[in-house]
């Protein structure tokens, strides 16, 4: 999936769990090291979150 700060492919980290009617994925993006969080419902993506630290 694309990495909702700078617009580049972001890595699955292989993190999943559910968020509850989500599905959730961890990415994090090599391109600016940004970790993110997909959400998915009913297997399409739903929207993205990028992670504040
Ligand atoms: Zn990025």
């Amino acid at each position: 999936m694309k990495c909702p700060v700078c617009g580049k492919e972001a890595k699955p980290t292989g993190k999943e769990w559910k968020f509850g009617q989500f599905d959730a994925k961890g990415y994090k993006c090599p391109a600016c090291g940004k970790s993110s969080s997909a959400y998915y419902k009913e297997g399409k993506l739903s929207h993205t979150v990028p992670k504040t630290k």
